[in-house]
């Protein structure tokens, strides 16, 4: 059976390993943790009984719970990411299990200025008597998203000592410095040959995270003409100045990261640097609707032909680069992914919520690149801040999600 003691003596001992990634290490993985981590998960691997369980030079941990069935069946994988977010320092982690939770606000003991308010965690208040764990108020947790670690690892050794559950080969997938935007670079998906994947790696419980921004980079290359300041009189054009223009003729009080929710589409300048000669301006382009892309990216050049017409001896060259696309384009192709997922949780009598994230999840790519990856939930919440919390029933709920899952795709 799942057994909660064990899911979270795991759990508490993965978020004591510091795998904080780094923006610039220079290396792959990005910190020495997130290696240490791995050499642990696959000795634990091996030790519920998974012989394959290895480690690649790049620190990807893979293993296989064979299959309890003769018939083909398709192979499905599930995923979690070993490091954690650079926004909070996660050395040192030092977790606080409060068992049977009271309903109050939460003050953290190693920093009692940090408080998990139920003011603003209205979840909380539905989880009076669970057990929660928090971080001491000091770093984060690291729930996000060693839950999901704990998850999938429970689900192993559940799986292993149950060989009377019917289910396929399954494959599990720990991936390294998820948080800096690399989780992906080094999985070789021929090797790991799945038919669908699940990221373990959603909030809360009964969440399927269906949909993704689709995303565009635009760099916008601002050219003046640079003279003596002395001299400059009807000769001087300020790409300063030419690049402000450009960045009042972007919409403002719409389209922008600032006054836009749920499936809105933004354009977001968020990085500008240069001086007279020339200025570089970084773009986001989002939308859920993929199309829509092509529209945001028009009304840049249409702002750069009104500046350039505006500072004549300017010039504006606007690039666009493909980022992601949103999971749903791929999950079309292989709608059992998230079908099953629904019904998993039906058969638990829970109700499934499906959800879309304004951003980007290593899913997205997988998905992008062939294996359709839907979210699931962990019980994780509060992610990158030292206010993250999780909650244990919730994990074990995530881990009876799986096992039921699993069970669908082998029918
Ligand atoms: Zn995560």
């Amino acid at each position: 059976m799942i057994d909660p003691e064990r899911l979270l003596s795991r759990f508490l001992r993965y978020v004591q390993i510091d795998t904080t990634a780094r923006e610039d290490a220079g290396r792959y993985p990005s910190s020495p943790g997130q290696l240490e981590l791995g050499r642990i998960l696959v000795e634990e691997l091996r030790e519920i009984g998974l012989d394959d369980a290895a480690q690649s030079e790049f620190g990807i941990v893979t293993a296989t719970i064979p299959a309890t069935v003769k018939k083909a069946v398709p192979t499905i994988a599930f995923n979690s990411h070993v490091d954690t977010s650079p926004e909070t320092t996660g050395a040192g982690v030092k977790p606080q299990v409060i068992r049977n939770y009271d309903g109050r606000d939460l003050v953290l003991p190693g920093d009692t200025s940090k408080v998990i308010r139920t003011a603003d965690n209205p979840e909380l208040r539905e989880l009076v008597g669970r057990t929660i764990i928090t971080s001491d108020g000091t770093t984060l947790l690291g729930a996000d998203d060693k839950a999901g670690l704990a998850v999938i690892m429970e689900l192993a050794a559940h799986l292993k000592q149950q060989p009377d559950i019917p289910h396929g080969p399954v494959r599990v997938l720990f991936t390294c410095d998820e948080e800096i935007g690399h989780g992906v670079d080094h999985v070789n998906l021929a090797a790991l040959g799945a038919t669908a994947c699940y990221t373990l790696d959603g909030r809360g419980a009964d969440e399927i995270d269906v949909e993704t921004f689709s995303a565009d980079l635009a760099i916008v290359t601002v050219r003046g003409v640079n003279i003596h300041p002395s001299i400059g009189k009807g000769k001087m054009v300020n790409a300063v100045r030419v690049a402000a223009d450009f960045v009042s003729r972007l919409p403002r009080d719409q389209l922008s990261p600032e006054t836009t929710d749920e499936r809105q589409g933004f354009l977001h300048p968020y990085v500008i640097q240069g001086g007279v000669a020339e200025a570089t301006l970084k773009i986001l382009l989002r939308d859920f609707d993929t199309a829509n892309l092509a529209q945001l990216a028009e009304r840049l050049r249409r702002a750069a032909a009104d500046t350039t017409a505006a500072f004549p001896g300017s010039s504006i060259d606007v690039n666009v680069i493909q980022q992601y696309r949103n999971m749903a384009d791929g999950l079309a192709r292989e709608p059992r992914a998230v079908s099953y997922a629904q019904e998993a949780l039906k058969r638990l009598s829970r109700e499934p919520k499906l959800t879309i994230v304004r951003g980007g999840t290593d899913g997205s790519r997988l998905t992008e690149l062939g294996l359709p990856t839907p979210n699931l939930s962990t019980g994780q919440h509060n992610p990158h801040s030292p206010l993250e919390w999780a909650c244990l029933e919730e994990m074990q709920q995530a881990v009876a999600m799986l096992a039921q899952l699993v069970q669908l795709w082998a029918q």
